[in-house]
């Protein structure tokens, strides 16, 4: 059975002491209460053996927002895949839209990146989606079936069963503009076909597919009940426990 998963992106929001407290918090909104999903944070790098320490054994798992795309060496300002395993981290967002658009992140350095997250055991929430011009032209299933092909469809079935995908909308983050429920459904109804394609219905059918692009605490129930959205990767509304929490509960 696949998992349902709420994972939240910071960004780069939050001080050390901040994200502490943030994540403490939400802990403590989520001790004692019956989860129904897998619930995530991803603070910047520099916060996560901190927030690991604090949340990491909790029912809040922890990720990062990128790793590099080498294992080692001389490349100024990098963080590897293992240093972020080393961490505590267990989950990394991968080609995320704004990592895409602003510091050049291409299907294959992609491809690469996911290679050395799966080496260090970390689990790859590879987001994919289409700007609104490829939208308005009809254009976003080939788009994302781009995306998904030339980063992950040379993994072995073993290898592409453990990465969770996110189907993000380019529109829709942080615009306050959702995909209606029938879009997100559709796109996320494509995307397990195309992966049943390649690599067979089980391993389909075992893929958490997340919805992302302004969820929050008013469209998350109707998003996740549709039969191919797994969860949510949510920005803006995982910033504080009072906005991430209800879509946590929206499970
Ligand atoms: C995101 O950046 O992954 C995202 C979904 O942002 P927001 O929820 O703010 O639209």
């Amino acid at each position: 059975m696949r998992k349902n998963i709420v994972a939240g992106n910071w960004k780069m929001n939050k001080t050390l002491q901040e994200g502490i407290i943030l994540a403490r918090d939400l802990q403590m909104a989520l001790s004692g209460k019956a989860v129904n999903c897998e619930v995530i944070i991803c603070p910047p790098f520099i916060h996560l053996a901190s927030i690991a320490a604090v949340a990491g054994t909790s029912i809040v798992k922890i990720g990062a927002q990128n790793n590099a795309d080498k294992i080692s060496g001389a490349y100024t300002g990098e963080v590897s895949a293992s240093m972020v395993a080393s961490t505590g981290a267990q989950y990394v967002i991968l080609g995320h839209s704004e990592r895409r658009a602003y510091y050049g992140e291409t299907n294959a350095i992609l491809k690469e990146k996911v290679k050395m997250a799966l080496v260090n055991k970390l689990i790859p929430i590879f987001c994919i989606g289409e700007i609104l011009t490829e939208r308005e032209a009809g254009k976003q299933n080939k788009v994302v079936e781009t995306q998904i092909r030339e980063s992950l469809f040379e993994l072995p079935v073993k290898e592409f069963g453990k990465i969770v995908l996110a189907y993000e909308p380019v529109w829709a983050i942080g615009t306050g503009k959702t995909a209606s429920s029938a879009q997100a459904q559709e796109m996320h109804a494509f995307i397990r076909e195309t992966i049943a394609c390649k690599y067979g219905t089980v391993i389909a059918e075992e893929t958490s597919i997340l919805y992302g692009g302004s969820c929050n605490a008013n469209n998350a129930k109707e998003l996740f009940s549709n039969p191919d959205v797994d969860g949510g990767l949510i920005g803006g509304a995982s910033l504080s426990v009072d906005t991430f929490l209800p879509i946590i509960e929206a499970f």
